[in-house]
């Protein structure tokens, strides 16, 4: 039986697939503008949006195109749409405009792409990924580069060079991991958005992120889940959380007047492994509602995650909203965030601009803990708080009841997920809380963690099937970290606070490193959590024997 799937479409093994990587740049004498016209390569992209779910949010263009196809269907006047919305942008995002303007093509960042290291394909180093939008903008927005073109480093706007444009933008998971590098703080990340946006003008999405889009804005979540059915997950959930522990616990929904309102990625709610963190979230809450807790979930807001921040400032406005609505609907005090990545980015670092209106007139207040009296003072505006800073203070506060000899069967690794790491500085937080609930803790190298973390190699909405050379390419720097640490310590489990990691680097562990699972914090947690009238416990939530707690028939 193959180990690796066959639609994947990729060797049995790895270094196969990988001795074709080469990170020699085209000649110099050619220089990479005259490089040939992009191949679009199958399994290195996502298939394109269909035209209903760019209707659903009412953006422009949305027609049935194939990504692989000669035409595109582009509007006629496709050209004049993109200059004029580049045009706008750099008048209205100061960032945009400064970062069109500053690189002095030093190369620092050139190597600091996992795309780049995973396929060797030139284009795919940060500073030529920046260049094929800064070029188009050199032509047709600065002087010198109206009159001198290509000399003064300015490339026509052509429908080759979109398509190449389109292609790249799409090899990029907004990381940021580039920008720690260059000694400008140039945020590629910005330039990706704003060029994805400008693309978007011409209906020039891909699937994988515009069906999530649709869903969120018609259901409250990426998934599509109704509001029944995410009720009846949740209750699927208390059925099995009872099996494993004997407690039974009580989840409630849309509850006016409860003090804090619990916002999570709809993918911990529909899949493995994400699943067993949605069952530690509901096991926490029931241990702590006995000590003041009053929480409740929305079927409206079901979604933290926010693929408009891969779509276009206005969509993630747009979907963002809906938390803060939901807050005030029910007059909560504060919002309490689970283990997501792009939730917190954007809560971080765009709401204090978009849409803290919002709150303005309802009962949300900085928040503090119910159980410990902790003021979380660092949500003072956006007053959301992220799950792990709220049990590290129960932690400290010797408020949970610990047995880390429940996870001995685990020797654990954690990864920095991109945005909680890089967009909010997440770094202390989620390992203190797993080395106080798991005894075998081992870090990865150390250019490899923390705010040099590598991206999972599938997000910004890559995370899709058709991809997977994308994925496997993009994710080797992570699963190379991840074999050191398996085979210096025999790591098994990589923790993790982000359902997009959740949900594909089971993938890539199964390429590169088998033996390694994926889990997130809270289902540690929850594992080494002592409960009120629990039953004697042998397995964990997954099912798993624990050690030395095997039923003795
Ligand atoms: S490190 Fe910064 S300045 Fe240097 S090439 Fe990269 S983006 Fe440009
Ligand atoms: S994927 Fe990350 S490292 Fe690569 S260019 Fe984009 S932001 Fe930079």
């Amino acid at each position: 039986m193959p180990r690796i799937p066959k639609d994947w479409n990729l060797p049995q093994e790895p270094g196969d697939f990988l001795s074709d990587v080469g990170h020699t740049p085209e000649p110099r004498v050619k220089g990479w503008m005259n490089t040939p016209p992009v191949k679009i390569k199958r399994g290195m992209h996502c298939y394109a949006a269909k035209p209903a779910r760019l209707k659903a949010v009412g953006m422009p263009n949305p027609r049935e195109w194939s990504t692989m196809a000669d035409d595109w269907k582009l509007p006629e006047n496709w050209k004049e749409i993109f200059l004029d919305g580049m045009k706008d942008r750099l008048g209205r995002f100061r960032t945009f405009q400064l970062f069109m303007d500053i690189c002095v093509r030093c190369g620092a960042c050139a190597d600091k792409c996992h795309y780049y290291i995973g396929s060797g394909d030139p284009k795919n180093m940060p500073v030529l990924r920046a260049e094929l939008l800064r070029s188009i903008y050199r032509q047709h927005f600065t002087t010198a580069g109206k009159i001198l073109g290509p000399v003064a480093g300015g490339r026509e706007l052509t429908y080759e060079r979109l398509k190449e444009l389109w292609y790249y933008l799409y090899q990029c998971s907004e990381c940021r991991r580039c920008s720690v590098f260059c000694p400008y703080g140039i945020d590629m990340a910005e330039i990706t958005i704003m060029g994805r946006e400008l693309t978007n003008l011409l209906g020039l999405n891909i699937d994988w992120i515009a069906a999530p889009v649709a869903f969120c804005y018609m259901t409250g979540n990426h998934m599509g889940i109704q509001p029944h059915a995410f009720v009846e997950m949740l209750e699927f959930f208390v059925d099995e959380i009872e099996e494993v522990t004997g407690v039974r616990v009580k989840p409630d929904f849309n509850r006016k007047g409860a003090e804090v309102l619990f916002v999570t990625p709809s993918g911990d709610v529909f899949g493995d492994p994400g699943t067993y963190t949605c069952m530690g979230y509901m096991i926490l809450f029931h241990e702590l509602q006995k000590l003041g807790l009053d929480i409740t979930w929305s079927t409206y807001a079901s979604e933290g995650g926010n693929f408009g921040l891969f779509t276009s400032n206005e969509i993630m406005k747009r979907l963002n909203s809906k938390m803060y609505a939901e807050a005030k609907r029910l007059g909560v005090k504060w919002i309490l965030g689970g283990e997501c990545g792009h939730m917190w980015r954007v809560v971080n670092q765009y709401m204090g601009t978009m849409n803290l209106e919002l709150a303005e007139g309802s009962k949300m207040e900085e928040p503090v803990s119910p159980i410990t009296g902790t003021k979380f003072e660092n949500a003072k505006s956006t007053k959301m708080v992220h799950i792990t800073e709220f049990t590290a203070d129960l932690i400290r506060n010797n408020k949970l009841k610990l047995d880390p000899s429940r996870n001995d069967h685990l020797k654990v690794t954690f990864h920095d997920s991109c945005n909680p790491a890089r967009g909010m500085g997440l770094f202390e937080e989620p390992r203190y809380v797993i080395k106080n609930v798991c005894n075998n803790f081992y870090e990865m190298p150390e250019n490899t963690i923390r705010e040099q973390t590598f991206c999972c190699g599938a997000g910004s909405g890559l995370n899709a099937g058709e991809d997977m050379e994308l994925r496997m390419r993009g994710g080797l720097p992570r699963a190379n970290a991840v074999k050191y640490a398996h085979e210096q310590h025999g790591v098994n489990m990589m923790a993790c606070i982000c359902a997009i990691d959740r949900a594909v680097l089971p993938d890539l562990m199964t390429y590169y490193v088998p033996g390694v699972d994926i889990t997130g914090i809270h289902e540690l947690v929850t594992n080494a959590m002592v409960l009120d009238g629990e039953k004697k416990k042998t397995v964990d939530l997954r099912g798993e024997p624990l050690p030395g707690k095997e039923d003795k028939e």
